[in-house]
């Protein structure tokens, strides 16, 4: 396998392949293509109509199966793998039952608002658009397009004479979370269950869910595993992932019992290696925040926009304690 994180297509086997989008921060997802014969199954497509495109284009360059999409499996609902669906003609598109209920939940409409008033919106919105905004992604021409067939806990595609099995994991990043395991070609696509040398977005679904969904993959019987955000891993990268996981849990777990508030406590935990180098530590805020909303804090915030609030003040300290102008007050070490 190729370390290579580089973007667009990675051939990661016989008629198998990655789709990565480097550094894998926010909006930039990994997809995946499975082929055999004229047969052809696409996982997720990606976060607007011109990537998704360049996409499709090139794996239909790299190989005449993938000129006809015979099915698309989302692995959610989120837009960043979901808002290509469009593009893909004729295709059944698959997902669990859960995440089809999720799939007019996250909107681009919503999206393009938020960017288009960031400035009278506040922070939270001026973050957001900081990294989703600039003309990064165009959602003007996105329209939501559902799922055709779902699955409720498991399911068995055949992809010609390849076996690919789906495990519906959530709740767990979201309420119906989609593992893709193509069994002869040792791969298995995690979709958001992992996100490879970065932070997760943690703000909906279930910490416990997500832990299980990890040792589901430890069991399978896969050489490759292709994180929904980041750098090709393997069963390493997953031990890792639920390792922070646990890490989270724990001090997070310490922190609201001493009564800190979300932004206390995400301010004062202090990352271990490998995760201080792991990119977007500030969701760490969105990830306490969802905890101590499960375990009744009244300092959780339940709105998505001042939680977005609260991410971007810890980012924006973060930046100013990085270039030394605020070594006294933000209680890292330099
Ligand atoms: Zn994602």
């Amino acid at each position: 396998m190729s370390d290579a994180f580089t973007y667009g297509l990675h051939e990661i086997g016989r008629d198998i392949w990655a789709w990565l989008q480097p550094d894998g921060q926010w909006g930039y997802s990994n997809a995946g293509l499975i082929t055999n014969g004229d047969h052809s199954l696409l996982v997720d497509t990606l976060y607007d109509l011109n990537l998704t495109t360049r996409m499709l284009t090139d794996m239909r360059d790299a190989t005449p199966a993938a000129r006809q999409i015979d099915m698309l499996v989302n692995s959610h609902a989120d837009g960043d793998h979901t808002y290509g669906n469009q593009l893909v003609k004729g295709a059944r598109i698959i997902a669990s039952a859960a995440t089809a209920n999720e799939f007019f939940a996250d909107r681009p409409e919503r999206l393009r608002e938020v960017l288009a008033k960031a400035d009278m919106l506040g922070e939270g919105a001026q973050y957001i658009a900081a990294y989703m905004g600039g003309g990064r992604f165009d959602f003007d021409d996105v329209v939501t397009t559902p799922p055709t067939e779902t699955y409720e806990r498991e399911a068995l595609l055949k992809v010609g004479d390849k076996d690919v099995r789906l495990y519906n994991v959530g709740p767990a990043h979201t309420a119906g979370d989609t593992l893709i395991h193509s069994v002869h070609d040792k791969v298995v696509y995690t979709g958001d269950i992992l996100f490879n040398d970065g932070h997760p977005a943690i703000w909906a679904g279930s910490i416990d869910g997500w832990m299980a969904a990890c040792d589901l993959i430890l069991s399978l019987d896969v050489d490759i595993v292709v994180p929904g955000h980041g750098r090709l891993t393997d069963k390493n990268g997953v031990r890792t992932f639920k390792a922070y996981l646990e890490m989270l849990r724990r001090e997070a777990r310490l922190r609201f019992e001493a009564g800190m508030t979300v932004e206390e406590a995400a301010a004062d935990i202090v990352f271990e290696p490998p995760f201080d180098s792991w990119i977007l530590p500030e969701r760490i805020v969105g990830s306490i925040n969802f905890l101590y909303r499960q375990w009744g804090s009244p300092h959780a915030e339940p709105d998505f926009l001042k939680m977005f609030d609260m991410i971007a003040r810890y980012a924006n300290r973060r930046a100013e304690c990085l270039s030394g102008r605020h070594s006294a007050t933000c209680g890292h070490a330099h």
